[in-house]
């Protein structure tokens, strides 16, 4: 079992919870910012914070 195969290589961390980004998992790159996958759904809910409307158009 080598499931960390790249444990001391972790490629990046992650900007929004802060943990290790592994090469095997892959990440978002977003105007610079990196994050991974867990993230995204948090990181669309800030990025589009300004259009959120509520009730009717
Ligand atoms: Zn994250």
């Amino acid at each position: 079992m080598r499931k960390r195969f790249y444990r001391d290589r972790a490629v990046a961390e992650c900007g929004l919870c802060g943990r290790e980004i592994w090469p095997e998992e892959g990440f978002y790159q977003v105007n610079g910012e990196i994050f991974c996958r867990d993230c995204l759904e948090r990181y669309a809910e800030q990025f589009f914070a300004g259009f959120f409307r509520e009730g009717t158009v």
